[in-house]
């Protein structure tokens, strides 16, 4: 019998876990501990809604406090776990103190991968990862005119689109041929870099930031690799991120771009679990190890690490799916679309509502869908299954996904 469960990181996955566990009965000790000040937040509408001023801040907590006071979940805000002891079964706390698990979930979460070139440290070089870097940017971008976003990943674009449509100068600078390259097809590349064209947004492709150009401490340019110069008074990087591995790496687990899970979400130690960005785990549907950066994948391995705590072993097989607001255009995406080599388009694309049914032969591997919110979840149910809709059948207009699922 488990008593204590301690919770390493109190974003959307160490929250979920924490909640699980309580839903699904478990009457042991559940200790929360997250660096971060104050409650657990959510992190997509830092880029987006509350940037915007959009959503006030009491809407951002996951729970409120009262949650945790009324399940007994022991919140540590602002503390930083800082070692872990695998065979005495303890965690070292940043402040000192110690404290004992029986069980131990690591939810760390990844960091901001820091801007490798000169300049980078200037005062208006900014990143969107946590609150208090939202809360930072925010009067920033107020009184900014000139502003050059490095990457046109998620992040970087949603950013775009906010500032662009607060009428300042944007520029977004990708090192590749097409944005969010990492995760869409070209076709969707093509749709996006177009609508943020038509907002105001420069993209500048194959596009490399060789230095911050700095006067009396401020950026005030971002040089290119070609000998370019562009004007900026704040610069956004956008480059990706790094997962939180150092902690579990020091502790001796086993560790890639990730902390290394089995299909249970189990770590090398059999009384560690890892879930959410800093995991490295074996996934059903890409076929290979996996590192996802996801609400749903943080949420839905919470949930399977607190069903096998609680005596409902599972593998992790859940459909992974993600979403990005750009503007007004919502993009949803469920599965993964990398490998795929035939693309199939249901809907209308000029008028902003279509999908891109994506296939690796006559497999359906994924769905991007703008404003199309019927085909994604369509995609979340039939991904898991063994039948899909031929590529035939879903370039057929009057195809009906509805009644195929039933069958
Ligand atoms: P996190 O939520 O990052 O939480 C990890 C926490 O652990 C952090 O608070 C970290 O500081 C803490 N921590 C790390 N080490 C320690 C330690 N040693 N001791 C104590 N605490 C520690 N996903 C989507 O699906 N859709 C979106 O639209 C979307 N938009 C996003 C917009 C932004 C601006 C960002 C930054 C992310 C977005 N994401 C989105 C991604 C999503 O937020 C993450 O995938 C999700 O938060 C992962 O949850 P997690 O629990 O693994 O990590």
């Amino acid at each position: 019998m488990i008593q204590t469960i301690v919770i390493v990181g109190a974003g959307h996955g160490g929250v979920q876990a924490a909640v699980s566990l309580r839903q699904n009965g478990f009457d042991g000790r559940v200790v929360l501990i997250g660096d971060e000040p104050g409650l657990p937040y959510q992190r997509p509408p830092l880029s987006k809604a509350y940037l915007q001023g959009k959503m006030a801040l009491d809407t951002l907590w996951l729970r409120p406090q009262s949650f945790y006071r009324d399940n007994r979940i022991e919140l540590l805000s602002g503390t930083r776990v800082a070692a872990i002891a695998p065979r005495e079964r303890r965690v070292t706390l940043g402040g000192g103190g110690t404290l004992g698990y029986g069980h131990l979930v690591l939810a760390l979460g990844a960091r901001n991968r820091l801007l490798p070139v000169p300049g980078a440290d200037l005062d208006g070089v900014l990143y969107i990862r946590t609150l208090a870097e939202t809360d930072a940017l925010k009067p920033r971008l107020a009184a900014a005119q000139r502003i050059v976003v490095i990457g046109a990943g998620f992040i970087g674009l949603e950013f775009a689109a906010v500032a662009t449509a607060q009428g300042k100068a944007v520029t977004v600078l990708e090192m590749a041929d097409r944005v969010m390259s990492r995760v869409v097809s070209p076709q969707m590349s093509q749709y996006f870099a177009a609508w943020h064209a038509q907002a105001g947004t420069r993209l500048l492709f194959g596009a490399r930031a060789t230095r911050i150009i700095g006067d009396a401490g401020r950026a005030v340019a971002v040089e290119t690799a070609d000998g370019g110069t562009i004007p900026a008074d704040l610069v956004i990087a956008s480059i990706g991120v790094v997962p939180n591995i150092e902690l579990a790496q020091a502790a001796g687990l086993g560790v890639g771009d990730g902390v290394i899970v089995d299909e249970r979400l189990i770590t090398s130690d059999p009384n560690i679990s890892a879930i959410g960005d800093c995991v490295l785990f074996p996934s059903v549907h890409g076929g290979r190890m996996l590192r996802l950066e996801s609400v749903q994948n943080a949420n839905d391995q919470a949930k399977t690490v607190a069903d096998r705590l609680t005596g409902k072993p599972s593998r992790y097989a859940a459909v992974p799916w993600f979403w990005s607001d750009q503007g007004d255009r919502k993009l949803q995406i469920v599965g993964l679309a990398d490998g795929h080599d035939a693309t199939v388009v249901r809907g209308d694309i000029a008028a902003g509502a279509f999908s891109i049914f994506c296939y690796g032969g006559e497999r359906l591997i994924a769905i991007e869908s703008v404003n199309r919110p019927g085909d994604h979840m369509f995609g979340r149910r039939c991904l898991g299954l063994t039948r899909h809709p031929t590529p035939a059948q879903a370039a057929d207009p009057a195809f009906d996904l509805k009644r195929f699922l039933a069958a």
